[in-house]
């Protein structure tokens, strides 16, 4: 992990004294204190500050208390007097990462380790989406309110499905609107953010979660501050879901899950009216490429395997798994694997259909199932998404304003973006993700809420 060179005042007096002049590292002398009166600059980097417009080149970011005082052009942005200054020279700087997809599974201790795999990454924002219980919820409510160590995180709590249905076995099952509006109750007082529900069919058709138990979860989540949100996989439910008021989407109308998934569709695309009445919904799609598409990735690109960054993140079986040469010939060698490829492409092609038809996609991953790992997952879904056709400009804004204007309040998020303001959550990156979307990978230091990220000691060893 290359430090970044950083102007460390060697004292006070030389900071006031040196600090237009030079950004030599002092080194071997003792930090000043974690919150410096005058603040910090970030002197030099490339600014691509999440909104979408046109990168700043050669920028300045001011942050004090915690917060981005100003970030802009270095000619436009004064630097005040005092300031930590940051030499950030040929790097880039985008705002923390927002995933709005994971599950923590396990105990307590391996959501927490989990969480920290995805701050050294640089996700800074996650989303624990249906599988909290209340003590998971608590942890996500303790990161949520300011952990350094942890990413700042929302939670679902406990998702809702139907007896003997998709996810049963971690649900609430109501099998009547009313219990449904209870269940949603007891959730909302735990202090969650969403409430999260399977409408899918899986693993028969007749245990799809019926549309009336759906309205009572989706209007009482509503009534009690949550913002209800949805896992299909077929058009008919996204439109019924739509009507009855519920407007974010994961994954896609494109089948992902169970029987008849992994074989291209016949006619895959979504019809200009659900785009439409999408749009006229000012829905959102959090699509999850890598619950799919990482099934083969590591068994067609083994070497991978070879970061032991990469192997701290991944779930051990899993590792194991994409570790021997015959699993992996069986996944690449087998007949239907080119089917998979065409079907995955088809969720792809949902992908830019909906960006293109002015759809709000934002991040997610399905991180923390098996075969996506925590963090590095993220950066992988980035990938995915420029291959699904969206340029890295367009993919790092869904990967961060877009999935912070997600979260409640709705459209007020205080981070996100790197503007004046807004919390200093944010990566520095040693190669522009411009250039190559996979140079998120290339982190040099993470910020939370205005702080360094002390990135040692986040990732288990082995
Ligand atoms: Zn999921």
């Amino acid at each position: 992990m290359p430090g970044i060179m950083a102007s460390t005042p060697c004292s006070k007096r030389l900071l006031v004294l040196l600090v237009m002049a030079t950004f030599a590292a002092c080194g071997g002398e003792i930090p000043p204190p974690p919150t410096e009166p005058a603040g910090l600059a970030i002197v030099g980097a490339q600014l691509v500050d999440g909104t979408g417009v046109a990168p700043v080149a050669d920028s300045v970011i001011v942050i004090r208390d915690g917060r981005i005082q100003a970030a802009g052009p270095r000619d436009t942005t004064a630097i005040p007097a005092g300031a930590e200054l940051v030499d950030a020279a040929g790097k880039t700087v985008i705002p923390g990462l927002v995933d709005l997809h994971a599950h923590y599974g396990g105990e307590l201790a391996a959501s927490e380790r989990a969480l920290k795999m995805q701050l050294y990454y640089g996700v800074t924002t996650t989303r624990s989406i249906g599988s909290d219980d209340p003590e998971k919820v608590a942890l996500m409510l303790e990161a949520n309110a300011g952990r350094p160590d942890l990413p700042r995180a929302f939670t679902a709590g406990r998702g809702f499905s139907y007896p003997d249905g998709f996810n049963a076995r971690i649900a609430n099952t109501p099998t009547s609107e009313e219990e449904a509006r209870q269940m949603v109750r007891e959730q909302a007082a735990l202090g969650i953010h969403f409430s999260k529900m399977w409408v899918n069919a899986v693993p028969e058709p007749g245990l799809k979660i019926p549309p009336e138990i759906r309205a009572a979860i989706v209007d009482e989540s509503i009534k009690n501050g949550l913002i209800p949100v949805a896992h299909i996989d077929e058009e008919a439910d996204a439109v019924q879901l739509l009507e009855a008021g519920l407007n974010e989407f994961l994954h896609s109308t494109v089948l992902t899950f169970g029987p008849g998934a992994g074989v291209p569709m016949d006619d895959p695309e979504p019809s200009q009216a659900t785009l439409d009445l999408c749009l006229a919904h000012d829905c959102a799609f959090t699509p999850t490429l890598s619950i799919t598409q990482n099934n083969w990735h590591f068994a067609e690109h083994p070497e991978l395997l070879d970061d032991p960054d990469l192997r701290a993140v991944m779930n051990p079986a899993a590792l194991e798994r994409f570790s021997n040469p015959e699993t992996r010939a069986r996944i690449v060698d087998a007949p239907e694997f080119e089917d998979r490829k065409a079907a995955f492409r088809q969720v792809q092609d949902f992908v830019k259909t909906i960006h293109d038809a002015g759809i709000k996609v934002a991040l997610g991953t399905d991180s923390g199932t098996a075969n996506v790992p925590m963090g590095w997952g993220t950066h992988h879904e980035l990938e995915l998404y420029v291959e699904a056709g969206l340029t890295p400009m367009e993919t790092l804004v869904a990967a961060t304003a877009t999935g912070a204007s997600r979260v409640p309040p709705v459209g007020e998020a205080d981070f996100g973006t790197l503007e004046a303001g807004k919390s200093a959550d944010l990566v520095v990156l040693d190669a522009d993700p411009l250039a190559d979307i996979s140079n998120t990978l290339t982190i040099d230091r993470v910020m939370l809420r205005g702080e360094w990220v002390n990135r040692d000691g986040l990732l288990p060893t082995p």
